[in-house]
């Protein structure tokens, strides 16, 4: 009997819990994972070693892709713009411009060279800051234009887009993602600070479930 190949899958892959549970649910759905990172020029690069240390625990394959927005105006690509302290009306400085629309058209670039049929995000719009490439109707139209723009179908699917973060943790729990190797602070410190607002989501969602978070510091 002739054995199926296995679909592959391009996940973009952040180090963040999102993301990591996004690449763990591809895995549970039978795809082969190709992972991208990307060192976009963020200021700290901890996530990005974060990212690494998940493909591999999953056993899956990654590249790292260097890319910059010399223009910056995001809190996290320029210094001189301050994080926010805390949950801000509105998008907060946290905000990269358009970095899911540049993302997602590496992703479908690498998808269509080596005929991967799906592309995953980690995209949510649920306890999240309010990005407007997360939104569910950026995510459908970004689909609709791949169809058109593409020699190959490539689906792309962002199974977390309605789910809060605690949901996502649930999930990642079932599917075994381990969290303790997920980094989600916009500061690259020793520890986490506790107080940008993906530090404030992430913690909500851990508490919500009346759980510890696991991230494992080295001492
Ligand atoms: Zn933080």
């Amino acid at each position: 009997m002739k054995s199926k190949k296995s679909p592959s899958a391009v996940v973009l892959l952040s180090g963040g819990l999102d993301s990591a549970t996004v690449l763990y649910w591809a895995k549970a759905q039978g795809f082969k994972c190709y992972c991208l990172i990307f060192d976009y020029g963020q200021l700290h690069k901890k996530e990005i070693i974060y990212a690494k240390k998940i493909a591999q625990a999953s056993g899956s394959n990654y590249q790292i892709v260097k890319i910059t927005f010399p223009w910056k105006g995001s809190a996290l690509l320029d210094k001189k713009i301050a994080l926010p302290k805390k949950i801000v009306k509105g998008v907060p400085s946290s905000y990269v411009a358009a970095r899911n629309i540049v993302f997602l058209s590496f992703a479908l670039s690498f998808a269509e060279t080596i005929k991967a049929q799906r592309i995953f995000i980690g995209a949510h719009a649920q306890d999240y800051s309010g990005y407007p490439d997360c939104r569910p109707e950026f995510i459908a139209a970004f689909r609709r234009m791949a169809q058109k723009g593409m020699l190959e179908k490539v689906e792309i699917s962002a199974p977390l887009l309605f789910k809060t973060k605690a949901q996502i943790i649930r999930l990642g729990q079932k599917l075994g993602v381990p969290f303790a190797l997920t980094w989600s602070c916009y500061r690259g410190g020793r520890y986490p600070c506790g107080k940008c607002d993906s530090c404030y989501y992430r913690a909500k969602g851990f508490k919500s479930l009346g759980l510890g978070d696991p991230l494992k510091i080295k001492k």
